[in-house]
Parts: structure tokens; C-alpha cells; sequence
């Protein structure tokens, strides 16, 4: 057993070797490209992609925090997201009643469907890892900065509130995009800083800042702080990009360079 310094709780512990984006997830994606059996996983912060059964693990936490990690956070998701069985969370939204609905996105109140505290929690936990990760001379550390840093663990610790930081869950409507993952990047947009990632059939998108857009403030100031939409990922520009998995799935041979402004924005990581 590997002893050290659980970056959460900061006791000197056993260390697990904690996956970045849920293990869960990577079973998720297994065979769900025609001829393949391993995943396609999107590097935004090295503009790469591999399709690999490689795990991004790192010894990170104490069994305790996992654990409260999985309790809080991953185990509700593992109920909702895209599995080749279904997806739960898509399925769930379809029944209910839009509260909006703009050009091809479709806004829901998703309360009652769904354990939104979970999905905050569970989104919190991955960009806080991510912050705290050793990247092996590749940075994504520093984007959330000290101050958020030290008051996200405080909020996974259970002792502390987050303020100033918005979720938005987008579900993708069509199922052919469901099997990508991506690595939590960040970029500044709406008067904030948001920052991204993606599980199968989810992206969680984190908009922190204390000067947000008026607009989007006052939405989240109705609903709650997280938001939860539906549409159909392939149309984003990001995903029209990123269709080059689904053309070539099979012919995807240890690292490829993907070439799109989105990405090499989304590698920019701004303070
Ligand atoms: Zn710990």
C-alpha cells in the first residue's frame, strides 16, 4: 500500500489509485465503437486522443474520501447517465414538461427527476481532482486558482459552502455521440471562467465567477444552481469536430492530433 498525503482530508494516509473521471465511466464506453473494444478518450489539454483501456489514475485520496466521493457523487450518476443498456437521465427529461426552449436547446426543471445535489457535488469532485492532479509537466493545476481550490474542498469535506459557481448539464438528445469522455479543461466565457468535461451522454459545465452575464445570472437566481438542458451534441461545432471518431472509429491508431479551434481554446487554461 502506497502511504501519503490524502490531498482532501490531508491526513497522512493509505492512498487508493483514484481514477480523474469515475472507473465507472471507462466501463461505460467499452465496445461502443463498431470494431472496437476500447474506448475514445479526448485530451483537450494535450490536443490528443487515444483509444485506450489506460486508466488515468493517480494515488490520490484516502479510502475515506473515495468512499465519500462515490457516496455523494458517482453513485447517483451511475444511475443516470448513457449506458448501452439506456440512459436514464435522458429517458426521465423526455416525460417532463420544458420550461424552454431556444433554436435546438431545451431547458428543463429537473428537480424532481433527479438528485441535482449529487450531480453538483459529483461535478465539483472532478474539477476539484483535476486542480490538484499531477500532470507530469502538463498543466490543467491553477485554473480554478487557490481561493476556489481550498473552498471546493472545503464543500467536499462537507464543511463548507460553495458560492459564485453555476452548473449546467447538458444532455446529448441523440444517441450517437454518447460514448466520448473528456479531461476537465477551461476557458473564459460569459463574464466567468467555465469549465468543462465530458462522461458518456453528459457534459457538466461550471461557470464560476462573481460577475457572470446578467442573463444567465438571473436564470440560475430562478432555478437553483444547476441548470439542466438537452441537445443534440453532434450539432455543437465542438462535436462536428470530434465526428472524425465516429468516420474513423476503427482506424484510430495510438495517438491522433486533433486539429480544432475549439480544442486548442479549451487547452488555454486562464486564471
Ligand atoms: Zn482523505
Amino acid at each position: 500500500m502506497v502511504i501519503g498525503l490524502c490531498k482532501l482530508c490531508r491526513e497522512q494516509r493509505g492512498l487508493i489509485d483514484s481514477h480523474l473521471l469515475p472507473k465507472s465511466a471507462y466501463k461505460q464506453l467499452r465496445g461502443r465503437i463498431a470494431g472496437r473494444q476500447s474506448p475514445v478518450i479526448l485530451n483537450p489539454l494535450t490536443g490528443t486522443a487515444f483509444s485506450s483501456d489506460a486508466q488515468v489514475t493517480q494515488f490520490l485520496l484516502c479510502k475515506e474520501c473515495e468512499d465519500l466521493f462515490s457516496k455523494k457523487g458517482e453513485r447517483q450518476l451511475g444511475k443516470l447517465w448513457s449506458t448501452e443498456r439506456g440512459f436514464a437521465l435522458r429517458d426521465s427529461l423526455h416525460k417532463l414538461k420544458p420550461i424552454a426552449s431556444k433554436r435546438h436547446v431545451t431547458a428543463y426543471n429537473a428537480n424532481e427527476i433527479a438528485d441535482l445535489d449529487s450531480l453538483f457535488y459529483f461535478a465539483i469532485s472532478v474539477f476539484w481532482r483535476a486542480e490538484v492532479w499531477g500532470w507530469e509537466g502538463r498543466s490543467n493545476g491553477g485554473a480554478l486558482g487557490a481561493k476556489y481550490s481550498e473552498m471546493f474542498r472545503s464543500f467536499l469535506l462537507q464543511k463548507g459552502e460553495i458560492t459564485d459557481a453555476y452548473l449546467i448539464v447538458s444532455v446529448n438528445s441523440n444517441s450517437r455521440y454518447d460514448y466520448i469522455m473528456s479531461f476537465p479543461t477551461a476557458r473564459k466565457e460569459y463574464g466567468g471562467v467555465l469549465h468543462m468535461f465530458l462522461v458518456p451522454g453528459l457534459r457538466f459545465e461550471l461557470l464560476i465567477g462573481k460577475a457572470i452575464h446578467r442573463t444567465l445570472a438571473e436564470v440560475f437566481k430562478m432555478q437553483g444552481r444547476v441548470l439542466i438542458n438537452m441537445f443534440e451534441f453532434e450539432k455543437t461545432p465542438m462535436f462536428a469536430q470530434w465526428s472524425i471518431f465516429a468516420n474513423c472509429g476503427a482506424d484510430i491508431k495510438g495517438k491522433l492530433k486533433i486539429q480544432t479551434a475549439e480544442i486548442r481554446a479549451g487547452r488555454e487554461v486562464v486564471k
